[in-house]
């Protein structure tokens, strides 16, 4: 809601994008639609360019052609406009290995820049294999391709390594390139509407945020469950699994949005020593404790055997350990959050697709004019008005007041996350963006429950498609006299 106006508000932005992986799926899929819709709204017009680079020996014709076909598919706007869009699109064919191939790629963005007037400013997107960040980063600083007088920044995606020294490592060979000020390290869902909302609910609510504390809260759940399976891209699930691919970065960042301290801070440095200073808190976990704390699932076919199993699964191990379900409990030894627990849990192949907050709170906040007991819910994926409940029903009908949207909606259509994190970094505004800081802390953590799984056999699988995981996902809350909410 917010960023709709600040985007309307907004005056148009100059840049050369140069995007490591222009073929690649998620530049079809994502970036370009994105950018598209920055051009018909304005903020992109006459002075940008795309510059998409792979391996294949594309001309740029050809390349303008594949932008148009992945916005064919979910624009239906006449093709004149499509067309005119995609005369911003050139195409470098580019080994990200080979020196000599950036020296032509800084000679192309030097020409583009001439042409469009785009003062200098590059955005270096890395859409493209994990394992190629560290190499880009530094031949694009070896080889000289920053400007002198323009902004340099570099945009990463995840994963942002597998583990802790992995993240290390690759963290330390893009900050020999890069500054950590121009460094925007991608987790899409800081760019939905719900998760920057966050901030302003709280913000515009004191009763709720007088609330948000162990003094009042029961529990905290996070959701995000997904009705798929891994469907083709069973390769690289193999090397991640649900803990890696949704708890250390997504759950994690959406703990920091609800439970981070100070939701006014509008200075992006506050914002992040704080989500920073919750991470830090995080109570380690003994191995024993992994195995009280977090239990693991893995898909077998559904009740009539009509889906595969995740073992059956294209590139999948048939005696694969890898895990597609995950349920936790998260703690903090934080002053503000020490003795609630925050459960997560994510997984595939669940009933329905799920992306949720539900806050329980105790009895006690009827101190502050809350019903006892009360649960409040934020839907992360908004569909309709239908995004904040209370009890289970919409918010404005619950009868309860403590909780207001603190501005009503100005546009139907909201902005699509990649769309309103490509307008964060050409504005330079790094909120919605990771810190190196607070991924060390998640990747910490994260490591010592992968590291106990890994010397544990798991007895996989261990759930039925189309059901809430194993039953062990039940008990975890059971034991402590809490059941999950969204059941
Ligand atoms: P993809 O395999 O579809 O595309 C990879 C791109 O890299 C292709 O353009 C390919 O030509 C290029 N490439 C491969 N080897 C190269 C080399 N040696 N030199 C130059 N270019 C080379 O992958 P994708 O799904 O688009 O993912 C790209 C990145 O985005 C990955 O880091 C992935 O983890 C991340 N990501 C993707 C999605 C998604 O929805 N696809 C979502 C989140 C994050």
């Amino acid at each position: 809601m917010m960023l709709s106006k600040e985007f309307k508000m907004d005056t148009e932005k100059s840049a050369i994008f140069i995007i490591f992986g222009g073929s690649g799926d998620l530049a079809h899929r994502k970036l370009y639609p994105s950018l598209f819709r920055l051009y018909k709204t304005g903020l992109l017009k006459d002075h940008f360019a795309v510059i998409g680079t792979a391996r294949r020996p594309w001309s740029d014709d050809y390349f303008r052609g594949t932008v148009i076909t992945s916005l064919e598919e979910s624009f239906d706007d006449d093709k004149k406009i499509m067309e005119e869009f995609a005369k911003h699109f050139f195409y470098q064919s580019h080994d990200v290995n080979d020196s000599e191939h950036y020296i032509a790629l800084k000679n192309l963005a030097a020409k583009l820049d001439d042409q469009f007037e785009a003062g200098h400013n590059r955005v270096y997107y890395m859409a493209i294999a994990p394992r190629f960040f560290g190499t880009v980063a530094e031949h694009l600083n070896s080889e000289g391709l920053k400007t002198k007088d323009g902004y340099n920044r570099l945009v990463i995606e995840k994963p942002f390594g597998r583990d802790l020294d992995s993240a290390c490592e690759l963290n330390g060979n893009i900050s020999k390139a890069f500054p950590e000020d121009d460094i925007y390290r991608i987790d899409h869902y800081l760019g939905k509407e719900m998760i920057q909302d966050i901030p302003n609910i709280r913000a515009n609510n004191p009763k709720f945020e007088a609330a948000l504390n162990n003094k009042y809260v029961s529990n905290i759940q996070v959701t995000l469950a997904e009705s798929l399976g891994v469907e083709d891209r069973g390769g690289y699930y193999e090397t991640a699994g649900v803990l890696r691919d949704m708890v250390q970065n997504h759950i994690m960042q959406i703990i920091g949005s609800i439970a981070s301290d100070d939701p006014e801070a509008k200075d992006a440095g506050v914002i992040h020593k704080n989500k920073c200073d919750l991470f830090a808190s995080l109570k380690n976990l003994t191995p024993e404790e992994v195995d009280k704390n977090f239990v693991r699932g893995q898909y077998d076919t559904d009740e009539l055997g009509d889906e595969k199993a995740y073992r059956q699964e294209d590139k999948v191990a048939e005696d694969s350990q890898i895990e597609t379900f995950t349920a936790g409990k998260v703690e903090f030894n934080s002053k503000r959050w020490s003795g609630v627990p925050f459960y997560v849990r994510s997984g595939k192949r669940m009933p329905n697709k799920a992306s949720r907050i539900d806050i329980v709170f105790n009895e006690k906040v009827s101190e502050l004019g809350i019903k006892p007991n009360t649960v409040l819910t934020l839907l992360i994926e908004r569909t309709n008005d239908h995004s904040i409940l209370i009890n289970g029903i919409d918010y404005k009908e619950s009868g309860q007041d403590f909780i207001k949207f603190p501005e009503e909606p100005e546009f139907t259509k909201a902005c699509e996350a990649y769309e309103s994190l490509i307008i964060d970094i050409l504005s330079g505004n790094r909120v919605h963006f990771t810190l190196w800081d607070e991924l060390r802390s998640t990747w910490k953590y994260i490591d010592s429950i992968r590291e106990r799984w890994d010397s544990q056999k798991a007895d996989f699988p261990n759930y039925i498609s189309g059901t809430m995981g194993p039953d062990s996902a039940e008990m975890l809350l059971e034991r402590d006299g809490n059941s999950w909410i969204w059941d």
